[in-house]
C-alpha cells in the first residue's frame, strides 16, 4: 500500500495549496488581496507637540509621542499591523500604551488583536465594543463581519466623553450618536491644537454612512456642530479618510452633507423613487469637488436615499 499512501499525501498537500489562499483572503475580508498589503506604504507626517498623522490603507492612524509614551488612535488592516509598529518604533522607544478605536469599522480596528498582544490598553465607546464582540453585517456593502476575539476587544469603554493626561497632553475624547455610526468619537488634542475626527469626517470626498450600524446623515451634521466651539482655524484636522485638513476644509463638508441632505428630503417628499431621484442627477455641481473618492455620485445618493427615507435620518 506503498503508493496510496503517497496519494493520500499528495492528495493532502493539493487540498492545502488550494485551500491556503481562500483562508488568507477570508481572514483579511474579501475585498482585499495580501498582495494589496505588501505594497502599502505607512507613512508619518509630524503635526504639532510631538502629534502624527499616519496613512497607509484604512482610516487614518493618530499618534501622540511624548516622555510617557505612545498614545495611538485606529490601527487600519492586521496585515500592516507589522509595518505601522515599524513606523511608530521609529519616531519613539517607547510602548504603545493606549489605542482609542474612533469607530468600529475593520478599516480602522483591524490592527486589534495584534496591539493588545503589546499590552496596550484598546479604548472605545461601550457600543464599539458591543458591535465588535457580536460580528456586523454592512448592508450597504453586503458584507458580514465575523465577531472579534476577546483579546482583540477594548478592555476601557466609556458612554459620553472622557479625558486622559499624557504627554503633558489634555486629550478629549467625545462620543457623538448615531453619526458615521453609534459609536463615533472625535479626540481632540487641546495644547497641539489637533483633532481626529474618526469617520465623522471625510475630506474631500462623499462619505459612508453606516445606516446598518445607526449612522445618520443628520447625526454627522450635528457632530461637527458640536465639536466647532472647540477648534479654531489653526487646529489641525486628521479626517477619517481624505488628506490632512483645517477648520475651513471641515466647514465646507458640512455645508456639502447639508445640500445633499435637503435635496434628498425634497425628493423623498415629493414622492420620487431613487431611481428617479438618481436620473435627475441632483448632486451635479458638487461631483467635481467631492465626487472623486471611492462612492460615486449613485452609491452616495443610494446611502442617504436609504438613510432619511423611513425616518429622515
Ligand atoms: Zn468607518
Amino acid at each position: 500500500m506503498n503508493h496510496s499512501g503517497i496519494n493520500y499525501f499528495t492528495l493532502i498537500s493539493i487540498v492545502g495549496l488550494l485551500l491556503l489562499p481562500l483562508y488568507t483572503l477570508a481572514k483579511e475580508g474579501a475585498s482585499h488581496s495580501k498582495s494589496d498589503y505588501n505594497n502599502v506604504e505607512i507613512k508619518s507626517f509630524h503635526l504639532n507637540n510631538g502629534i502624527y498623522m499616519v496613512t497607509g490603507k484604512g482610516g487614518n492612524i493618530g499618534l501622540c509621542i511624548g516622555q510617557d509614551g505612545v498614545f495611538m488612535i485606529d490601527d487600519q488592516f492586521a496585515p500592516l499591523s507589522d509595518k505601522i509598529t515599524n513606523v511608530i518604533k521609529a519616531l519613539s522607544k517607547k510602548p504603545v500604551r493606549f489605542l482609542i478605536n474612533t469607530h468600529w469599522h475593520a478599516d480602522h480596528t483591524g490592527g486589534n488583536e495584534k496591539f493588545s498582544n503589546f499590552d496596550t490598553l484598546i479604548v472605545a465607546h461601550d457600543n464599539v465594543r458591543e458591535r465588535l464582540k457580536s460580528g456586523q453585517f454592512i448592508k450597504a456593502f453586503n458584507k458580514h463581519i465575523p465577531p472579534y476575539p476577546d483579546n482583540a476587544l477594548p478592555v476601557v469603554t466609556f458612554d459620553q466623553s472622557m479625558t486622559f493626561h499624557y504627554n503633558n497632553e489634555k486629550i478629549k475624547v467625545i462620543h457623538f450618536p448615531n453619526a458615521h455610526t453609534d459609536g463615533d468619537c472625535m479626540i481632540l488634542f487641546r495644547n497641539a491644537n489637533v483633532l481626529h475626527t474618526g469617520d465623522i469626517f471625510f475630506n474631500g470626498i462623499y462619505p459612508f454612512i453606516d445606516e446598518s450600524s445607526n449612522g445618520s446623515i443628520g447625526g454627522i451634521i450635528a457632530a461637527i456642530d458640536h465639536i466647532i466651539p472647540f477648534i479654531n482655524k489653526s487646529t489641525k484636522i486628521i479626517p477619517g479618510h481624505g488628506p490632512l485638513g483645517d477648520f475651513a476644509d471641515l466647514i465646507s463638508y458640512q455645508k456639502m452633507l447639508k445640500t445633499v441632505q435637503v435635496r434628498i428630503r425634497l425628493g423623498i417628499k415629493n414622492g420620487q423613487s431613487l431611481k428617479q431621484i438618481i436620473s435627475q442627477k441632483p448632486l451635479s455641481d458638487l461631483n467635481e469637488k467631492w465626487g472623486g473618492g471611492f462612492l460615486s455620485e449613485e452609491r452616495f445618493i443610494g446611502i442617504v436615499y436609504s438613510l432619511m427615507k423611513v425616518n429622515d435620518r
